[in-house]
């Protein structure tokens, strides 16, 4: 505390701590005198909270009355603030934007554990601060002889593709085993596992090489020049980058970085949950070393925690990471890049509900630094934005690298498919035929299909029954590999019936082809070809993108068939071939993105062909082959798609021109969900006609959610749309404070503001 403001004698310090307990106001504490010194915003302390302890974080202090009323802290935890004065702003912003308590906001800006719900009376509880001595193998003895099972001879070929020593943690999550499996590599005296002392790093190699910088294009250097000119101004701004698939943006980032360090600023680069694949983090490692740190939900908390304290130190001045690392410790920050800026991953779907690239921007503001947002197909809010208002500038690469060009796109009607064949086919005439030729000449193929599992329902032929969810109003989605029945939603799982749960008829099949089955039917017709998947179910089985990834890098993968996660900034120069099955599957949702999604989704799996010499090529099989969002991804044409869908966002008032914020009320009981959604909306309706006569909001519903029941509960969705954004926060902030006054039980009522899907 600044003992400058100490007035008199009679007043006492003051501190206001946020605690992690989902309330939304700050409590006030007494500092004693001896604490003073060490008690500053952003610091974590020790209060005592009713017969508890708690870990909070100090707002703000100051001197005031004495109040003997008033409890004091017990300890401030550390002597440097965790969260510093611009972060602390940043939280209390976000806090009040997305009305989310300061408490958990301030947990989800720090590494795990820093601020745990519960903490013993000395301050212990959850802290990670170094303990690093590990468990890890050290050396393997391998001999071919010996038998093993699948299970330990996936976690010995995951070894031997990775740098000793490797941390037991890191290897029983990767390969997703349980310790039995690597003891009893130790038993047989396969592997020696010993206790090490290791900086908890995420890197698992050491590069050495040279950094691959290019000489740039001609289009490339007048961006980068932008870029370096705002940059020197040392104050805030914000550019969108509006680049095609490899017009060369992430070489544009890492030059205006390196110039941002030559200047003693720090960067912050964000990428979507599924981008920051080894790929991406090596280059950024090739060009800038130990001075890297990586930041993702990938990491175990240790190794996130240990980063986090090498940018809090100083030690690494680029940060390289997904939504969160948006409130990395990083001083000095001069340049903020978004890369693939439209990615739905930015938004948190728990509580608080943020946007990584707004509040990307927002930090800008409070950091004086220079945002730079970034994509292929910008979403149409912040395309409009840009071209509308010119904030942020908008600047355009319309070439590929080296003038490659774009790859060619071929649309085919499945309908006529259907005709010709005279049987439902998964793999068009003229697909097979594409994928054979690419056999044939070595090239590498990816097959893209938004849905993983084998049937994505399970239907009755003769009463029309589908299996659903005993939690959830989903129906379940049938895995070949496990040979049963789950739920996508609550991960519920059941055996597959033999008989129809409804009418008891055994005339159960399978419907709608998910990834799995795709996998299999090229598997039949292709039996020579090398063919490998991507869907969240591998991840998880087998130990990650890095290995299937690494497999079509090398070019040992013929064909790699998956969900949007292979449309992800991949940059593979052996693939020239692109399938698109199912092209019409996300126009199906009742969401008013469903077009964006789906060009974005085309354009840029679109953009994985044909990146390296030989040309791409993409095949998109459909049955709406007229939909403007297809025809429009087909040619790449961004700027007559955003035309279109920006004119039917206008009349039917969505964003960009309206501000939106989602309610949903989730309860066991259906009465009751309805009878809060009841409450909460009827305030809403008072509240705006208390702030304004002449309001531009509507209050949709209260109606039942998209999925209306969920993992037990039934679900109740308010939709409130406006023009005036300021409106917007104005009443809901009236609106929940004035319910919180009247303890009406606002439990598991969740507040969306800019919601990205309206499930
Ligand atoms: P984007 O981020 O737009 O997809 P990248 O920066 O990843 O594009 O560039 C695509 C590929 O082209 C990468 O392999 C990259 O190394 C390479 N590349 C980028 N700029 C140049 C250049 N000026 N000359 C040659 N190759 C380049
Ligand atoms: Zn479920």
């Amino acid at each position: 505390m600044n003992p400058r403001h100490h007035a008199t004698e009679e007043m006492v310090g003051l501190a206001e701590v946020a605690v992690p307990l989902g309330i939304h106001h700050t409590f006030t504490y007494r500092v004693p005198k001896e604490l003073q010194e060490d008690c500053h915003p952003g610091c974590r302390v020790l209060v005592p909270f009713g017969r508890r302890h708690l870990i909070g974080v100090v707002v703000e202090t100051r001197f005031g009355d004495d109040d003997s009323g008033l409890k004091e802290l017990s300890r401030v935890l550390e002597s440097s603030p965790v969260l510093s004065e611009r972060l602390v702003r940043l939280g209390t912003w976000l806090s009040w934007y997305y009305l989310a308590p300061l408490g958990e906001v301030f947990r989800v800006m720090l590494p795990p554990g820093l601020l745990a719900k519960k903490a013993s009376p000395n301050g212990s509880g959850g802290a990670f601060w170094p303990a690093k001595t590990r468990m890890a193998v050290v050396s393997t003895a391998l001999d071919n002889e010996t038998d093993l099972t699948p299970r330990q001879s996936e976690v010995i070929e995951f070894i031997q593709q990775r740098q000793l020593p490797l941390l037991i943690s890191d290897l029983t999550r990767l390969t997703g085993t349980s310790s039995s499996v690597w003891k009893s590599l130790e038993k047989k005296g396969l592997i020696a596992v010993e206790k090490i002392d290791v900086n908890r790093s995420p890197w698992t190699y050491s590069d050495t090489s040279e950094p691959e910088k290019h000489s740039l294009s001609a289009e490339q250097s007048q961006t980068l020049k932008v870029l370096l000119d705002r940059l020197e101004r040392d104050r805030f701004d914000s550019l969108l980058i509006h680049g095609v698939t490899a017009s060369g943006k992430t070489e544009i980032y890492l030059n205006a970085i390196a110039e941002a360090i030559k200047q003693g600023k720090t960067a912050l680069v964000l990428v979507p949950e599924i981008g920051l694949t080894p790929q991406i983090s090596r280059r950024f490692r090739n060009w800038f070393g130990d001075e890297v740190a990586i930041l993702h939900s990938g990491l175990s908390e240790g190794e996130r925690f240990d980063q986090w304290n090498l940018i809090r130190q100083g030690k690494a001045r680029v940060v390289v990471g997904t939504r969160s690392a948006v409130f990395a410790p990083l001083t000095n920050l001069g340049l903020i890049v978004v890369d693939e800026e439209h990615d739905s991953s930015y938004k948190q779907s728990d509580q608080p509900r943020y946007n990584g690239r707004d509040i990307a921007i927002k930090r800008g503001q409070l950091e004086d630094a220079l945002v730079v947002l970034g994509s292929a197909t910008p979403q149409l809010e912040t395309y409009h934005n840009a071209v509308a208002k010119g904030v942020p500038e908008y600047l355009h690469l319309g070439s590929r690298i080296l003038d490659r060009p774009l790859p060619t796109v071929h649309i085919v009607d499945m309908r006529t498919e259907f005709e010709k064949r005279g049987k439902a086919t998964s793999v068009s005439e003229l697909l097979e035929e594409s994928v054979r030729n690419r056999l044939d000449r070595k090239e590498q193929t990816l097959i893209l299909l938004n849905r993983r599992g084998y049937a994505s329902s399970v239907l009755c032929r003769s009463c029309g029954h589908t299996e659903t969810c005993n939690n959830c109003s989903i129906s379940m989605t049938y895995h070949q590999y496990s040979d049963r029945l789950s739920c996508h939603y609550c991960g519920y799982s059941r055996t597959v019936p033999v008989e129809c749960s409804e009418c008891g008829k055994q005339y159960v099949h399978f419907v709608g082809e998910g990834t799995e089955k795709v996998q299999e039917i090229l598997r039949e017709l292709f039996p020579a070809a090398n063919i490998d998947r991507l869907d969240r179910d591998c991840v998880q089985r087998r130990g990650g993108y890095e290995r299937i990834l690494g497999g079509v890098a090398r070019g040992e993968t013929d064909i790699l068939v998956g969900t949007q996660m292979i449309a992800k900034g991949h940059d593979f120069p052996g693939v020239t071939l692109v399938g698109v099955l199912g092209a019409d599957q996300g126009l199906r949702l009742a969401d008013f993105r469903s077009a964006e999604r789906t060009f974005q989704l085309l354009t840029q799996v679109a953009g994985r062909a044909g990146r390296g010499e030989r040309p791409g090529e993409v095949v998109i099989q459909t049955y709406y082959p007229n939909h403007y969002s297809l025809r429009y991804a087909c040619g790449q044409d961004f700027k007559n798609f955003a035309e279109q869908e920006l004119s039917f966002r206008r009349k039917f008032r969505y964003p960009p021109f309206t501000a939106l914020a989602n309610i949903v009320v989730q309860r066991r009981e259906l009465e009751k969900a309805w009878s809060i959604a009841e409450a909460v909306s009827s305030q809403l309706t008072a509240c705006r006609r208390e702030l304004s006569d002449s309001s531009r909001m509507r209050v949709l519903g209260p109606a039942p959610a998209a999925i209306e029941k969920l993992k037990n509960d039934f679900r109740v969705q308010i939709l409130l749309k406006t023009t005036d954004r300021k409106e917007l926060h104005d009443v809901l902030q009236r609106t929940f404070s004035t319910l919180r006054a009247e303890k009406v039980d606002l439990r598991r009522v969740s507040i969306d503001i800019d919601p990205v899907d309206l499930m």
